[in-house]
């Protein structure tokens, strides 16, 4: 499994649809400050479920909406979508591509699409949570994360070794029934 495009539009700095290629392995974003660079990540975090406005850079979720400059208006719409390459079945879903979109308007309204069908934000959480990649999993390290492991309580990094063991996911679930 890998992520095999990225679309953005409306999205911090990215007034107008942007498609990302990628291919299998390694991908370097380079540019000068300011130039979007961690835009991108931020996308790829909010799309995974991300609900922090702090995590994403700002004080609140609105401010992820292209907030218009010297020569662009301001949007009402931010659209991300993560297509994850399923050829080797990694993730429980019978397509071999998936895609994943996250909208959210300035009314406040946000959607969420699995394949181009409208579904539930849990929805792509519990799919996310399967194949490791939930927002809390270690698949997105942040700037200062890594100092964060190493400094990390032995509690803390258990959950991490947990997380990376698959266990978590089946700790979240009993969790739930536990609820029930
Ligand atoms: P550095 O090399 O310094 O880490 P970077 O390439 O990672 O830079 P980003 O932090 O991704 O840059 O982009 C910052 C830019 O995004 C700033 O110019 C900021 O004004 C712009 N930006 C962030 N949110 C919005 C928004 N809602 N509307 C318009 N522009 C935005
Ligand atoms: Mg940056």
């Amino acid at each position: 499994m890998y992520l095999k495009r990225l679309e953005i539009s409306g999205f911090k700095s990215f007034a107008t649809p942007l498609k990302i290629d990628l291919d299998p392995g390694v991908t370097a974003i380079v540019g000068p400050n300011g130039s979007g660079k961690s835009n991108v990540s931020d996308g790829v975090r909010w799309v995974l479920g991300e609900q922090s406005a702090k995590q994403l850079r700002g004080s609140k979720m609105e401010d992820i909406i292209f907030a218009g400059s010297e020569s662009r208006k301001k949007v009402n719409l931010a659209e991300v979508t993560l297509v994850l390459d399923n050829e080797d079945g990694h993730m429980s879903s019978e397509y071999v591509e998936i895609s994943m979109t996250r909208r959210l308007f300035r009314t406040g309204e946000s959607e969420y699409y699995l394949n181009g069908t409208a579904c539930r934000r849990k929805d792509l959480l519990d799919l996310l949570i399967d194949s490791g990649l939930g927002k809390e999993a270690y698949s997105m390290i942040g700037q200062g994360e890594v100092e964060k492991i190493l400094s990390s309580k032995p509690e803390e990094r258990r959950v991490m070794f947990e997380d990376a063991a698959g266990v978590l996911k089946y700790k979240s679930r009993k969790q739930q029934s536990e609820k029930k």
